[in-house]
């Protein structure tokens, strides 16, 4: 085993919880049963509430809760970014039935937790004795009362955090390569002098503080530093992929949408290149009816250009057992309701990341209603056959033509070892390791360098997280051998697509 990669492993074990300081759990905490009736402001003193105790339990199937408590900023938090952060004892986080929380600030709903997203921001930067009503609308679909609340206040140390993620994404990209790669050789040499600067003697010392700064200057300019450019772009959009109807009550995915773009939201006001994009005009029709203001904070957004509306149809619907005329009006409603109640841009993509079977009328049905492109994944997911494009001009029954994608994320895999089976992801990670498996498993690589991911966990797991989008931040600067990442649109990407391959094909007949 090499030694430096252990060390390197070690030191980013050891810095990632010191990310947070003072960590204290909450003072008392409140609980009262809770239905599907909620609005987007909240008056605690209607319900009855109980003591709860750290070492109970809640949850059950298709049960609501709420649970409050009241937080007061300690000396030792001033001037810090306070957090609350949740652990209710989940750990999967591709399990759609984990707690599933809307957080009321002060009365107002103002955030969202769940398995992937378990920090609330409370206060920037703190006032020593600020207080705060904290109130949690708390979904459970577990067969039994398996569930914590498990609530702790303290301060995220950005710094310290900043320094990890610089180190953590260089560290994987370079893990994923050969040993003898002198990519993998050389930045780990650099990253192992950056850890050699951080006193781990005092944790959150003064002297702790200074050789943090002093790791990430050294490190911003003996790696970060003019980085040859790699010459494969990965266009990154965020999405969160929701079933309308799966494993809960349909009721459940109104509260899904509204919590999952919810968080949208408010990552996106601290990360101003995020960009997201969702399809399905009913999930915006269930947030209309369910949180008016989350409504037309979307509006904003998509009028700033950071949120795309894009996909065409209604739903993104069965398209083997549903008749042309059902296809068609799919596309019909799903535009009018885009262009009318969000003023989003016309559509030109139809977006059916899992959708499980294309009739050979698609072509001729997206031609003639103005769509040109055509995006899924779910051609990948086969576990004998690999389908063997992954941008191809798809014809249909009557001759009409539209351009194809299919998303190639994936794990990637060291020394060419076949993977098992050949499934790309709709719900990316957005880590070197899926960045730079979305250009392995890519089949094209002779027509384009410029590929695409959607990521963000789907079906109440609440889309892009904080991790995600610091990750892509680094990413877009080049590490060891990982394709540079961008944010971008999906009809920006396939426009670029297009102008790429025409140029291409101009060539070839030698125009
Ligand atoms: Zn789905």
């Amino acid at each position: 085993m090499n030694p430096i990669r252990n060390r390197l492993l070690a030191a980013l074990e050891a810095l990632k919880p010191l990310c947070y300081s003072n960590l204290k759990p909450a003072e008392e905490m409140w609980i009262s049963p809770g239905s599907y009736e909620w609005k987007e402001e909240f008056d605690s003193s209607i319900l009855n509430w109980e003591s709860f105790g750290r070492d109970e339990t809640w949850g059950g199937s298709d049960r609501h809760y709420w649970f409050k408590t009241r937080i007061t900023v300690p000396s030792d938090l001033k001037g810090a970014q306070v957090r609350a952060v949740l652990n209710t004892g989940a750990t999967d986080i591709w399990n759609t039935d984990n707690p599933q929380i809307m957080v009321f600030f002060d009365g107002k709903h103002s955030g969202t937790m769940d398995m992937n997203h378990q920090d609330f921001i409370v206060a920037d930067h703190a006032k020593e004795g600020e207080t705060h009503e904290l109130a949690f609308y708390a979904y459970s679909n577990s067969s039994g009362r398996t569930n914590f609340f498990h609530l702790e206040i303290g301060a995220y140390e950005e710094e310290v955090a900043k320094l990890y993620y610089d180190l953590a994404v260089p560290f994987e990209a370079a893990d994923l390569l050969e040993d003898d790669d002198l990519e993998q050789i050389e930045g780990f040499k650099v990253l192992s002098e950056a850890v050699n600067r951080i006193d781990f003697t005092r944790p959150h010392s003064k002297q702790f503080f200074a050789s943090i700064k002093e790791a990430d200057e050294f490190l911003m300019n003996a790696y970060y530093k003019d980085r040859p450019e790699n010459p494969v772009t990965v266009h990154s959009i965020g999405h969160t992929h929701i079933d309308v109807a799966w494993k809960w009550p349909l009721k459940q995915t109104r509260q899904k949408t509204v919590r999952s773009f919810r968080t949208v939201l408010n990552l996106m006001e601290r990360y101003p290149e995020y960009k997201f994009m969702s399809s399905q005009p009913q999930l915006y029709e269930f947030v209309k009816e369910e949180a008016p203001e989350l409504f037309e904070e979307i509006k904003e957004k998509i009028k700033e250009g950071r949120w795309e509306t894009e996909g065409a149809m209604w739903l993104e619907p069965d398209c083997n057992l549903a008749s042309g005329e059902s296809l068609v009006r799919h596309i019909l409603y799903g535009r009018r309701f885009f262009e009318k109640e969000l003023s989003g841009s016309v559509n030109e993509v139809l977006w059916l990341p899992d959708v499980f079977g294309y009739s050979a009328a698609i072509p001729q049905i997206m031609k003639q209603s103005g769509l040109s492109y055509f995006m899924t994944t779910k051609l990948g997911w086969n576990e004998y056959n690999q389908f063997p494009y992954d941008t191809f001009v798809w014809r249909g029954i009557d001759g009409s033509e539209v351009l194809t994608y299919l998303i190639s994320t994936k794990d990637y895999y060291k020394n060419c070892q076949p993977s098992k089976g050949y499934s790309t992801t709709y719900n990316g990670r957005q880590n070197p390791k899926q960045i730079m498996g979305t250009w392995q498993r890519f089949q094209n690589k002779d027509v384009s360098r410029e590929v695409l991911t959607c990521y963000g966990y789907g079906d109440g797991g609440g889309g892009p997280t904080e991790e995600m989008l610091e990750q892509s931040r680094r990413m877009e600067l080049n590490v060891a051998r990982c394709p540079k990442t961008e944010q971008t649109f999906v009809k920006d990407f396939f426009h670029k697509l297009e102008e790429k391959l025409d140029k291409k094909a101009a060539s070839c007949m030698g125009r």
